[in-house]
């Protein structure tokens, strides 16, 4: 088995990120996983002193759609490189209008409506049920919402993600169904079921949702222009809050305020 350097910290970028450009010195590395190829090679590069990986989720130049992301190549991957809190970027669309375009969301909550995805490692023999009542680490949720203040970035400190199959949008009356029946806040593609598998890697797992537009219920036309400008902008704003996050993660495993590196204590069978 090849041993790999111990990175405590990822970041998996959605899209508009494909690279952090926050790292002093990088270097590029390709890990193996028992489920094929990861998404792209994996980063690995220094802020502030401490060790970090990046993974762009779609892969350089956005090649891998939603439903054909290796999720579970990715997080076995960054599990094998010893990471122990996942800062996951991605665009979404909101589905109330006070969450508005150019503002960030921690979510606290999903709900899954993807719909032929691998959502597990525990195929069998090993059968093991995790916890997904709280998906998200409190923790690092805190510390990401903390840091987004300190940098005057507009963030919604809760919200429901809800996580569609695609690589279509929703249709007028799926995307009322989602506000008006679901009570979602936000919708997406790619969480499920990344989040879960981290779960399952008892990894810290949160995420900062970046609004690009209004879905589809809101009747709002959107220019690609205007789409276009507003992702830029997010993805410089994600740049400055991931350096500022990392800064404020603590250095040792154990000072983590939370259960994910026990999620699998009362989950396996
Ligand atoms: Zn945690």
């Amino acid at each position: 088995m090849l041993e790999y350097e111990k990175v405590p910290i990822a970041i998996i970028g959605g899209s508009g990120l494909y690279d952090p450009k926050i790292f002093s010195e990088s270097k590029e590395i390709k890990v193996y996983t028992p489920y094929g190829d990861t998404s792209d090679l994996i980063t690995i590069g220094t802020v502030e002193g401490k060790k970090v990986a990046f993974l762009p989720r779609h892969g350089r130049r956005h090649r891998i759609p939603p439903h054909k992301i290796n999720y579970r190549a990715n997080i076995w991957a960054l599990h094998e490189l010893g990471v122990k809190w996942v800062i996951s970027v991605s665009a979404v669309g909101s589905l109330r209008m006070d969450y508005k375009p150019g503002d960030f969301v921690v979510p606290d909550q999903f709900i899954d409506m993807t719909k032929k995805r691998e959502y597990t490692f525990f195929d069998g023999p090993v059968v093991a049920h995790v916890s997904m009542a709280d998906p998200f680490c409190n923790h690092l949720r805190k510390i990401i919402i903390s840091a987004a203040k300190d940098l005057g970035i507009t963030t919604h400190e809760s919200g429901t993600y809800i996580c569609i199959e695609g690589p279509r949008f929703s249709t007028r009356a799926e995307s009322r169904v989602w506000k008006e029946v679901f009570k979602a806040d936000i919708i997406g593609m790619t969480l499920v079921p990344e989040v879960n598998l981290a779960c399952e890697m008892q990894m810290c797992y949160a995420t900062i949702a970046t609004i690009t537009d209004y879905d589809v219920f809101a009747e709002v036309p959107v220019t690609a222009e205007e789409v276009t400008r507003v992702m830029y902008e997010n993805t410089e704003k994600s740049r400055k809050l991931l350096y500022e996050v990392i800064k404020r993660i603590p250095d040792k495993p154990d000072e983590r305020e939370c259960s994910c590196c026990n999620s699998l204590k009362t989950a396996l069978v």
